[in-house]
């Protein structure tokens, strides 16, 4: 078996539905287990609607609600024709029934908690994936809708849920491997899951491409395919840099650490479960299937190229802890951890002096208590509006004047941090986040200005 699994903006309308169901149909063969988002920013929407209806704007969020409504019934109705979509209809009209509830719900208490948000977000994977199931069927394609909530089992860490592997691979036995023996093609959403009481859970943004590998690792699938609206891995944000060129094969390693970095075209939990197992995993662009996309494997060509990619990381924030009386005291770096441990703010980037250690981390909420905390060990500023920069390429330590090559290019840059070294395939810094498109542009033209073309197209 395969996993096909399609991102927001190849179920975003009718039209797009129908290509992810010509794709589909082209690959019955090899007993595809289909995986889908939720439409294009109806996630967004969702989570826009729960922070109202939580700050008691109960309009706002009922008004949000009734245009999600009216988006999926047109699509549902252009996809099913309309003796179908009225069999369809009393389906979606319970869920947003039950949706509209919530939100009442939510706007009388005026608290949202994450609990209830997950149950909010988790609408737009189970509307988009019985949508889809729908339209298979009305193609004659099979289509067998599996709520993912019965499958995937995850903690309780609403938001961030972590999946229960061994569970969770034995329901998809029991629910989606029967399925597929009969020949049929199960579409469930990515995403969503559920904890062992059944109560609704979210395995973290971006989680699709996620449950699409537990999936497919628990299945014991051959490949693992994400389709999405560009034509693979690109050797950078093509939003930054349009001339950005195909990566043709990258390492699970490579893929991890540009994923990691804010290369958002994959989820960074993704290839694990996939590395684990040895099974490929190909970024395909729904809008051009004819293209080969790329392959992720855990071994991959370098070629001449010295990287194979660019990726940058905005939002971040500099934490510095100053300790001037501590002098390298026993025990001060691990209490400075410890309280990043307590707020759960995990840490990018790090580099030490004798008296003062520099953090990144994502721009949160956490930061002001945790400065606050810091500060009772050490002197402590933080500073946001910061941005990871992280060149990816296997094998950079054994590549003497790697660091010189980059830096000459950004002379005239304020470059915060540097690390190279915590991984031989990658070299990070931080600098200010509205240099990212200059500086990414920049380095592009000058490492990716001739490509090897057994690595890049
Ligand atoms: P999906 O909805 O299919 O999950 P995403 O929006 O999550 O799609 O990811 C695809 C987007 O990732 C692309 O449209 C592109 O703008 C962005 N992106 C950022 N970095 C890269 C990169 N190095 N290669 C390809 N796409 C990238
Ligand atoms: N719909 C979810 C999100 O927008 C998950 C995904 O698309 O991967 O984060
Ligand atoms: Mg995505």
């Amino acid at each position: 078996m395969i996993v096909m699994k399609f991102g927001g903006t190849s179920v975003e309308e009718a039209k797009a539905i129908d290509r992810v169901a010509s794709i589909v149909e082209g690959r019955l063969a090899q007993k595809p287990l289909v995986v889908v988002s939720a439409m294009a920013k109806v996630t967004d929407t969702l989570l826009t609607m729960a922070r109202a209806a939580g700050a008691g704007e109960r309009k706002t969020a009922l008004k949000l609600c009734r245009s999600l409504q009216e988006r999926h019934y047109s699509t549902a109705s252009e996809l099913l024709g309309t003796a179908m979509f009225t069999e369809f209809h009393s389906e979606l009209g319970a869920d947003f029934e039950a949706l509209d509830e919530l939100l009442r719900g939510i706007s009388a208490v005026g608290e949202i908690t994450p609990r209830t948000t997950d149950h909010v977000a988790a609408f737009g994977e189970m509307l988009s994936s019985k949508i889809v199931a729908a339209a298979f069927a009305a193609r004659g394609l099979k289509g067998a809708h599996v709520d993912s909530r019965e499958v995937l089992v995850t903690d309780s860490a609403y938001m961030q849920a972590v999946p229960q592997y061994e569970e969770t691979n034995t329901r998809l036995q029991a629910h989606v491997q029967p399925l597929l023996d009969a020949g049929q093609v199960p579409v469930m959403g990515g995403f969503i899951g559920a904890n062992r009481t059944g109560i609704t859970t979210t395995i973290g943004r971006g989680g699709s491409d996620f449950s699409a590998a537990i999936f497919g690792a628990g299945l014991n699938a051959e490949r693992i395919e994400i389709w999405t609206d560009v034509d693979g891995i690109l050797t950078t944000d093509p939003r930054i840099c349009p001339d950005a060129r195909r990566i043709k094969v990258i390492s699970f390693d490579e893929a991890a650490e540009l994923a990691y970095f804010g290369a958002k075209v994959l989820h960074p939990a993704t290839v694990l479960p996939a590395i684990q197992k040895n099974i490929p995993v190909y970024v395909l662009n729904s809008r051009n299937p004819s293209c080969e996309g790329t392959r992720i494997t855990t071994r991959a060509p370098q070629g001449k190229n010295l990287f194979k990619a660019i990726a940058a990381k905005k939002r971040i924030t500099i934490v510095d802890v100053a300790a001037p009386r501590m002098l390298l005291a026993h025990g001060f770096l691990r209490s400075i951890f410890e309280a990043f441990d307590h707020h759960k703010v995990s840490v990018d980037v790090v580099s030490t002096s004798e008296v003062s250690v520099s953090l990144t981390v994502d721009s949160n909420q956490a930061i002001p208590a945790l400065a606050a905390d810091l500060a009772k060990l050490a002197d402590v500023k933080y500073e946001g509006r910061k941005a990871i920069v992280c060149l990816v390429g296997e094998n950079l330590r054994e590549k003497p004047g790697v660091a010189a090559l980059v830096f000459r290019e950004l002379a005239d840059k304020k470059i915060r941090m540097i690390s190279q070294g915590a991984s031989e395939i990658n070299l990070t810094f931080v600098i200010e986040e509205d240099e990212v498109p200059d500086v990414i542009q920049r380095l592009h033209t000058t490492f990716f200005g001739e490509l090897d073309s057994e690595v890049f197209a």
